[in-house]
């Protein structure tokens, strides 16, 4: 009989966010991916990432989890909308990815990300993370689109030293029909890390014709700098770097024919959030 060959699982570690990932713990049984959501000694993860520089502070290695609830328009990772894309990881496996740079992120003041996806789909598995990072002396960050802060309690999000919160858009019918998703929750989880003193830098995704329009962006700039505690601004200019997932994976993308904003628009927003006294970039 000629050998089947089994499709051989890609490295933990990629080259970048950006790489197609599908199916990948499509054969765990389904009782297994129950109980490690219930007890979070394994989740499910697109892949690591080191060197990166824009996921918090210093130089990061981020954790890419699969699985979101939200639907955004702009996503440049769909593959991560689903948890059977993600491969299967044990808290251990993860934890020694990690350590391999352990050393070298503190000299670099950086630390650990964890992005996604949403990594709150899977909050014990992140709760462990976070938990076994600051073990290690590790400074965490967590990359959230802020809809299930709810699933942490604020102690074990002591275990979590900065959120970098993505607020998508501001007038609540507008961020459904761009994330499929309620502005409510993502705002109560601000105001709420905002009681709690913690640090928050917010993430603000400049899209043309959807997000860019000054009355779009001027109450978000009130509403961050009202917080007290957001330390940052991160304006990030739409891209099409994740267009070919979106054909791949058969998905329709509104998107397909939008630019991205230019210089002088991105340079906008971010006097729009400084005018409010926050720090953008
Ligand atoms: S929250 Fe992030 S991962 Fe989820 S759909 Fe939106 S952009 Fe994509």
């Amino acid at each position: 009989m000629p050998e089947t060959k089994q499709p051989t699982a890609p490295p933990l570690e990629a080259k970048s966010p950006f790489e197609l990932r599908v199916d990948l713990s499509r054969d765990v049984p389904e009782s297994d991916v129950r109980k490690a959501l219930a007890t979070g000694d394994m989740g499910f993860l697109h892949s690591f990432t080191t060197g990166s520089t824009v996921d918090g502070p210093g130089v990061r290695v981020v954790a890419w989890t699969a699985g979101c609830h939200f639907r955004c328009q702009y996503c440049h990772n769909p593959d991560t909308w689903t948890m059977s894309n993600g491969m299967p990881v044990t808290v251990d496996r993860a934890m020694a990815e990690l350590r391999k740079y352990r050393s070298g992120l503190k000299v670099m003041a950086g630390g650990f990300s964890l992005s996604g996806g949403e990594p709150l789909l899977q909050d014990r598995f992140a709760l462990k993370l976070f938990s076994a990072a600051h073990d290690l002396g590790i400074h965490t960050a967590l990359d959230t689109n802020g809809s299930l802060g709810d699933r942490l309690s604020d102690a074990e999000f002591e275990n979590v030293d900065l959120v970098l919160l993505d607020i998508k858009s501001w007038d609540p019918e507008r961020h459904l029909q761009l994330t499929g998703a309620e502005i409510g929750p993502v705002l109560a989880f601000a105001r709420r890390l905002a009681a709690r003193k913690r640090p928050i830098w917010v993430r603000f995704v400049l899209v043309p014709g959807l997000t860019d329009d000054a009355e779009n962006i001027a109450p978000i700039a009130r509403f961050a700098a009202s917080l007290g505690t957001v330390e940052r601004v991160d304006v990030l200019p739409f891209h099409q770097m994740g267009r070919f997932k979106w054909k791949a994976l058969g998905l329709n993308y509104k998107l397909a024919e939008v630019q991205p904003p230019s210089p002088e628009s991105v340079e906008r927003a971010c006097a729009q959030f400084r005018a409010e006294g926050l720090t953008a970039f």
